[in-house]
């Protein structure tokens, strides 16, 4: 039987390079999106294409749900559920950026509540049901099996801007500095039953995100910005959370990856 995985916003962008990097290891897939069926739906027959080219066989569904609404966020556990019977990795990865970038000193509360709804409150109480349910099968494995077989994962994907000022984007940056505080504690809780948790810190990284300040960042990085002079692709964060999922990791929990081309090395 296959591992699955949990997908937030694997539509597009990063959840897509993370679900193609998962599906080659031959995870059984759901993709997650906010609103966008059809980028989800090629994304999964992607999925299970690249699968095979590898000689790997594998189940991707789609699942639509605004993870920042509870009942969205139920449904997402059961689907999952329904469908496959079991959830070996959670990605959080679904998040937004502001829809305008305003300087600090005039930004609204409207677009802080929408980011920490999205990208804080989504995640925090995702990671809350998930963990239940991860929990509960193992201890449900150790009672018929007498030990643990599985080792569920939970990988959280925040950014730079967890630790960077943006002047123009304060909400995104408070945001992500929350959730980055994600990881430590589900780490800490989760020990004791053999789940490891851990966060995944991209840098700049070529997608609709950031297309909108593509030349702003182009010259960035041709100026040095970062010791690696190249965007990253959504394929390096996937490659990120292979790593992770390929149990590589074993004796770390609440372990921070900077997938940045090194951006958070200080330079003199
Ligand atoms: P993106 O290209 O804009 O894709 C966002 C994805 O999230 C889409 O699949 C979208 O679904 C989904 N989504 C948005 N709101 C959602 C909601 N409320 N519930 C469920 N799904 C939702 O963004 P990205 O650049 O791939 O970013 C992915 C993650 O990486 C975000 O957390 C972002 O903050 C983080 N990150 C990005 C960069 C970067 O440079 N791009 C850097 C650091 C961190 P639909 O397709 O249905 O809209």
């Amino acid at each position: 039987m296959n591992q699955v995985a949990l997908i937030t916003g694997a539509s597009r962008g990063i959840g897509r390079g993370i679900a193609l990097e998962l599906a080659k290891l031959g995870f059984d897939l759901v993709v997650n999106y906010a609103g966008n069926e059809e980028a989800a739906r090629q994304t999964a027959a992607d999925c299970v294409a690249q699968a095979k080219v590898g000689g790997k066989s594998i189940r991707a569904a789609i699942c639509q749900a605004d993870i920042s609404l509870t009942a969205d966020r139920h449904k997402l556990i059961d689907f999952t559920r329904s469908t496959y019977g079991r959830l070996d990795l959670l990605v959080n990865n679904a998040g937004v950026a502001p829809n305008v970038r305003a300087d600090i000193l005039d930004a609204g509360e409207e677009s802080f509540d929408r980011l920490m709804n999205i990208n804080v409150k989504g995640p925090y109480f995702l990671t809350q049901l998930a963990a239940r349910w991860m929990v509960d099968s193992l201890n449900v494995e150790r009672s018929t099996l007498g030990a643990q077989r599985s080792k569920p994962k939970i990988i959280t994907i925040s950014s730079i801007s967890a630790y960077t000022a943006s002047t123009n984007r304060g909400d995104y940056c408070i945001a992500k500095a929350a959730l980055s505080m994600l990881t430590p504690l589900y780490a800490a809780r989760l020990a004791e039953h053999g789940i490891n948790v851990y966060e995944i810190r991209p840098g700049i990284i070529a997608t609709d995100m950031t297309g909108a300040v593509k030349e702003k960042y182009d010259k960035l990085i041709a100026d040095g910005l970062t010791p690696i002079q190249r965007w990253g692709t959504p394929e390096d964060i996937g490659r990120a959370v292979a790593a992770i999922a390929q149990d590589l990791l074993p004796f770390s929990t609440g372990e921070v990856l900077n997938v940045d081309g090194g951006f958070h090395l200080r330079r003199l």
